[in-house]
């Protein structure tokens, strides 16, 4: 993992660098890069990586950064997947100077191809699919020219039209490079730059039937929007070449390709193709499942903009492939909840307590800081009463030695409330405890007795007369494997988790039902959480975003980044 330890924020980086170095020397005057998404899926934090350092490095040097559509495959887009992206990309708070489609330049694209052919650069190629497989060669062979590679350009030239006015069907024939069958690289051996798709495109409808390769396209919408520095995964290493080719054989501008390693997150996996059979086969409830690697996912869980940028600076920008632990990534959630979240009571897994010498029918106020730092946060008045809940762990009936908590004949102290003493419980039929018989002493209001004896330990409640219920949804890990690639059988999707979704039935306090749904919470001892889009002041819903213990120190401390 390549991880930092003691990572600086804005941590420098080798494009950073570059880019700082061809802007002193005066090789590029205003630094120009682009986002490109395909409009396949929806937007995960890997593509997060790419925004952060697309639009960092355009801000960094007073220069701008587009928001390009990749959308050149018909059969895999659709709009649905062009609203979320720019719903995720503002949201993560990057705007972008200017909005492009890759199908803006369709024209475009095929005037420069038919240039090519007029050049003798490009050709029509008749072979079947598995004829220019096979006559591409492999690694250790040679390709083998095409018997149509040195076909006239006129004819060429003729097929190329017809191919636009839709006369053939799909596979019939492509345009080809004429670049070099016999080069080392693959991608340079006469490489596709169209194919026959007679598909509806979601923006330019049935304008066209044939469709440029990603290979052709991209370059060249980098030219066309003076992209300087166009910043790639490094995957598109090998295809650089022919990047470079394209640009240099057209009467274009000559933006560079930059590589940088991917991201890939422990316990995930990130490939929209994956993600999306996630979706369909029923596995997780949608692209925004708050257990989904997804910017979508991760909003619906309660992580911030901040946090999922703090993060990325974090990792920083390097040329080896790169998996990070998500315990850094919950490391910087857990980071910035703590500053934002107000601090309220929840009892998830409610056990009735019964306050003996309370009155009946009486209840008081008692007042807590909502936030236990920043006073700006301000106080609130939370219901007490003679009928509580608290966390079934926080009491057991016959306590194990170091077990602090509520037992029968101890006491503890409620938080921001009185001591109480459990002195018997009720069972039900099948002799579990469903209620705590306990006394409260009225001497210890705010948590300290006049005779100086103390409580172990602190517990959280809430007034069963008043509370709310709620649904929680406890989140964990999708996934079981650390690499769910990495699967004994070979098979991804057997090391899903099946507890990464546990529903609880609790009690919240009344002050949940008057906050507005944006709102961080902390629910004390239990973690951070948030109001899922579900939520109504009626029907809460509360989504946990993540939990309190941070294992990323401990991570770190035991020396566990590999
Ligand atoms: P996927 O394989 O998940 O579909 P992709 O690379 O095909 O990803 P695109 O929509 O083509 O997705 O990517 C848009 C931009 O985001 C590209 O510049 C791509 O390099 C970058 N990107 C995608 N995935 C990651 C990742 N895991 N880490 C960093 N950058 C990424
Ligand atoms: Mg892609």
């Amino acid at each position: 993992m390549n991880t930092p330890a003691a990572p600086a924020e804005n941590a420098s980086n080798f494009i950073r660098e570059l880019v700082a170095e061809h802007v002193q020397t005066g090789k590029v005057q205003k630094v120009a890069t682009r986002f490109p998404p395909e409009p396949n899926g929806y937007l995960h934090i890997g593509h997060a990586k790419s925004i952060v350092l697309n639009f960092g490095i355009a801000s960094e040097f007073g220069g701008t950064c587009n928001l390009r559509f990749d959308d050149t495959d018909p059969v895999k887009e659709d709009v649905e997947y062009v609203d979320s992206i720019m719903d995720d990309v503002r949201w993560l708070g990057a705007q972008w100077d200017a909005l492009y489609y890759a199908s803006d330049y369709f024209e475009k694209l095929y005037e420069w191809a038919v240039l090519l052919i007029k050049e003798g650069k490009a050709y029509i190629d008749e072979s079947t699919p598995e004829q220019i497989r096979e006559m591409r060669g492999n690694f250790y062979n040679p390709g083998v020219n095409s018997p149509y590679r040195d076909r006239p350009i006129e004819e060429s030239l003729a097929l190329f039209a017809r191919m636009r006015a839709g006369e053939f069907e799909e596979g019939k024939m492509v345009l080809r490079a004429k670049i070099d069958m016999a080069h080392p690289n693959m991608n340079m051996r006469d490489p596709l730059m169209y194919r026959i798709k007679h598909a509806t495109h979601h923006r330019t409808g049935d304008a066209w039937c044939i469709y440029p390769m990603y290979d052709y396209a991209h370059p060249l919408s980098d030219a066309v929007e003076d992209i300087t520095h166009s910043l790639c995964t490094l995957e598109f290493e090998d295809h650089r070449p022919l990047y470079d080719w394209f640009v240099d054989n057209l009467p274009v501008s000559k933006p560079q390709q930059i590589e940088f390693a991917r991201l890939n997150l422990s316990y995930t996996v990130m490939s929209k193709r994956r993600l999306l059979q996630l979706v369909k086969e029923g596995h997780v409830a949608g692209w925004d499942d708050p257990r989904m690697p997804t910017i979508c996912g991760m909003r619906r869980r309660g992580y911030t903009p901040e946090a999922l940028r703090r993060f990325c600076e974090r990792i920083g920008v390097a040329k080896n492939s790169q998996t990070v632990e998500v315990e850094l990534l919950e490391h910087a959630v857990r980071e910035h909840l703590n500053d934002l979240s107000m601090r309220v009571m929840a009892v998830l897994r409610p056990l009735k307590v019964v306050i003996e010498n309370y009155p009946e029918g009486q209840s008081e106020l008692l007042e807590a800081p909502n936030h236990p730092t920043d006073a700006s946060f301000g106080v609130r008045q939370i219901p007490f009463g003679r009928e509580l809940y608290i966390e079934q762990s926080d009491f057991m009936l016959e306590p194990p030695p170091k077990f602090y908590r509520l037992a029968p004949g101890r006491e503890v102290r409620l938080r921001y409330g009185y001591f109480l003493k459990c002195h018997d419980v009720v069972k039900n039929d099948a002799g579990e405890v469903v209620e705590l018989r306990c006394t409260y002493d009225p001497e210890t209001k705010g948590g300290k007795a006049p005779d100086g004896r103390r409580s172990k330990v602190t517990i959280h409640w809430v007034s069963a007369a008043h509370a709310l219920p709620a649904k929680v949804r406890m989140y964990d890990r999708l996934f079981s494997l650390k690499d769910p690639m990495e699967a004994p059988d070979g098979e991804w999707k057997s090391a899903l988790n099946p507890n990464s979704l546990e529903l609880l039935e609790s009690f919240v306090e009344p002050e949940l039902g008057t906050l507005d749904p944006s709102t961080h919470l902390q629910f004390e001892r239990m973690g951070y959480f948030c109001f899922d889009k579900d939520s109504t002041p009626e029907a809460l819903v509360f989504n946990r975003s993540v939990s309190l213990r941070d294992e990323w120190e401990a991570l770190q401390k035991r020396g566990a980044t590999k």
